[in-house]
């Protein structure tokens, strides 16, 4: 595997990439059309299979808890990741009585962000001016996908585009000019 596949490097910048794609979506009241697009180019492209059967499978359970906005559905699968990442580190050093306690109680992760933290963080950083996602997060994503002709490279130009620039192309068409 190349570096810049490993989960750990373009993880974030994915992460960036899909909160933006939920919050488009709420902002453009789009039935969520761009988030869903966004998931399933992932699920199907990431560079990473685990990767790829977790997103399926925890955002299928999300589209069926009934949810305020998609900015909370995303929030609430980047949990579910989390917590399964959280387990697998907990099991991969415990002793077998603590991986028994861990189990019985849900392996549950510590101390977490609310939604509503989550919101303010990024209230914060709009006021500062630091865009949804950043040039060089999209960059990131780019060089892990490796295909530019794919449709996740042209799901992260279109988000990136969306959501640094306010007279960007409509999403479905590859913005071009919008990658760094
Ligand atoms: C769809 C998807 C599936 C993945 N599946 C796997 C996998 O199966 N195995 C694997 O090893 N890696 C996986 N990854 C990568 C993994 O989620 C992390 O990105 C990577 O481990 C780096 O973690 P991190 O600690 O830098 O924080 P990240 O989880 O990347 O988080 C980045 C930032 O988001 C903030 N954040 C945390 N939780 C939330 C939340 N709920 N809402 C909003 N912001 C939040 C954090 O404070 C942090 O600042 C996946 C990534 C994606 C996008």
């Amino acid at each position: 595997m190349r570096e810049v596949q490993r989960p750990s490097v373009w993880g974030p910048a994915a992460w960036r990439v899909l909160h933006a794609a939920a919050e488009a979506s709420d902002a453009a009241a789009d039935g969520g059309a761009l988030v869903r697009r966004a998931v399933d180019a992932m699920a199907r492209e990431l560079p990473c299979v685990h990767c790829r059967t977790s997103l399926a499978d925890f955002w299928a359970l999300e589209l069926g808890i009934p949810s305020a906005s998609w900015a909370e559905r995303v929030y609430h699968l980047h949990n579910r990741v989390n917590d399964k990442l959280d387990a697998q580190a907990l099991l991969a050093r415990a002793d077998a009585a603590t991986k028994a306690r861990a189990l019985a109680a849900g392996a549950a992760r510590g101390k977490r962000l609310t939604f509503e933290q989550v919101q303010s963080r990024a209230r914060a950083e709009r006021a500062r001016g630091r865009p949804p996602v950043a040039p060089w997060e999209a960059r990131v994503m780019l060089d892990a996908i490796g295909d530019p002709d794919s449709e996740l490279a042209a799901v992260v130009r279109a988000v990136t585009g969306l959501a640094s620039s306010a007279s960007a192309p409509p999403v479905g068409r590859a913005v071009t000019d919008a990658a760094p």
